[in-house]
């Protein structure tokens, strides 16, 4: 039996990111960004004012007050995304709205709560007058935004290697690009084999069951940033197996489920050595002992790369989170892809009796006290799919801890904080 860290570095070496893309922006999220992004100009390109109010000269507001106002001469209005040309002198003010560039001449913004302009009434005639009172002093940079004082140009925003989130998506907008250089999205092959396994949507026969492991391995393809392309499902024929197979290799990366397992047809093991190199391979862990890894020999000398999950759905889905999560990202170009493991109290005995790691499926939640609690989601079978619908986390039971009691700190998987069932 190899650990789980063994089993993912041997399978992290048969990948690498992918080519780069260019793709609009939108659909780039989550992606990862091939070069740098340099802002061509300053942001903001010029002084412009933080508030709605009036461009006014610091210094003839000195002295103003409520009971002593400063009137000054209202000479322009200025809309964001227009620009004054003429300076303003001494005594005068431009009324102006959030955004707009500083009129030349003018030092400060005075916000129309400090003028009489709310006291003018909503009236536009009433609020646009030929003069304006000015009752507090200001002094010189009050509410401006200074040109640069986000980026300068020339200026790196976003570097290359960086995952593309909603906030980068905004930055790199905010320098004009409406297209950016990531690496491509990984295509996921996905092909379920059994006899028994039944297309949903399809009748079910006596003795049949339906695919759940096409389904759930697709979504987390989906959900970790890669396609999911759906071969379908391929009797325990060599003919059938043969030509599925077949069908997957000009993805980057082809997943099987089932047919790993001791008690299986010969068939599928005979197909997959046929085929390629594939190793059968027992990782010391639970679910999921049985596990293929190896590559496909495909058209042009390529090889693709085949992960070979357990057929028990539980087994399937904590296999894939294990080893497919990683592959996915790392072709992405993504580093990230260790799931957040945190310190948890158990309330249950999580029990451990084979020596292999334990990823029982849990909830996890903060307690009143502030730390956070572990309960099991109920009966911990492998074909209990349920579980996983139920959980939010895996428990991490070491391979040498035969049991966790209750009230001791383990250690859990965050697979998802934002959604405790
Ligand atoms: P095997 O690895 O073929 O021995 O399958 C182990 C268990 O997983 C058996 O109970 C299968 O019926 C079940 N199984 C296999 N494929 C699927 C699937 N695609 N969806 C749900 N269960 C499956
Ligand atoms: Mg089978």
């Amino acid at each position: 039996m190899i650990s789980v860290e063994d089993a993912r570095d041997r399978i992290l070496s048969f990948f690498s990111r992918l080519e780069v893309e260019r793709k609009p922006l939108l659909d780039a999220l989550g992606q990862v960004l091939a070069e740098d992004i340099v802002a061509p100009f300053d942001i903001p390109p010029l002084d412009n004012t933080a508030m709605d109010g009036y461009a006014v000269r610091a210094a003839d507001t000195t002295g103003a007050t409520q009971s002593s106002p400063r009137t000054l001469r209202v000479v322009a209005d200025l809309a964001a995304g227009y620009i004054m040309e003429a300076a303003i002198g001494p005594g005068e003010a431009v009324r102006i709205m959030t955004g707009a560039p500083m009129p030349p001449g003018s030092d400060a913004i005075v916000p129309f709560e400090e003028t009489d302009e709310p006291l003018r009434g909503v009236n536009e005639a009433a609020r646009k007058a030929q003069t304006v009172q000015v009752m507090k002093a200001t002094h010189p940079a009050a509410n401006v935004r200074f040109r640069a004082e986000d980026v300068n140009a020339g200026q790196t925003v976003i570097p290359a290697g960086r995952v593309i989130r909603a906030s980068e998506v905004g930055v790199i907008a905010s320098v004009g690009l409406s297209e950016v250089p990531v690496y491509r999205r990984p295509v996921v092959a996905i092909l379920s084999t059994g006899d028994e396994v039944t297309e949903p949507g399809q009748p079910l026969l006596p003795g049949r069951i339906y695919d759940a492991n096409a389904y759930g391995v697709a979504a987390m393809v989906r959900k970790f940033g890669a396609i999911p392309r759906l071969l379908g499902i391929a009797r325990d024929t060599v003919e059938d197996l043969t030509a599925k197979i077949r069908e997957g290799l000009d993805a980057d990366m082809l997943v099987t489920s089932a047919g790993v397992s001791r008690g299986d047809f010969d068939v599928v093991k005979d197909v997959l050595a046929r085929e390629g190199d594939v190793d059968f391979w027992t990782v010391r862990m639970k679910p999921g002992k049985p596990l293929a890894f190896g590559a496909f020999n495909a058209p042009g000398g390529r090889k693709v790369p085949h992960l070979g999950l357990p057929g028990n759905p539980v087994s399937s889905m904590v296999s894939f989170e294990l080893f497919g999560r990683p592959a996915i990202f790392t072709m992405l170009g993504r580093t990230d892809w260790e799931r957040p493991v945190i310190k948890a109290v158990t309330r249950d005995s999580v029990k451990n009796t084979d020596a292999r790691r334990f990823y029982a499926r849990c909830i996890v939640a903060r307690g009143d006290d502030g730390r956070y609690y572990a309960d099991l989601t109920g009966p911990q079978g492998s074909g209990i799919l349920t579980s996983m619908s139920a959980a939010n986390a895996l428990t991490v039971i070491p391979e040498d801890l035969p049991e966790a009691f209750p009230g001791d700190e383990i250690d859990v998987m965050m697979l998802d904080w934002e959604h405790a069932p």
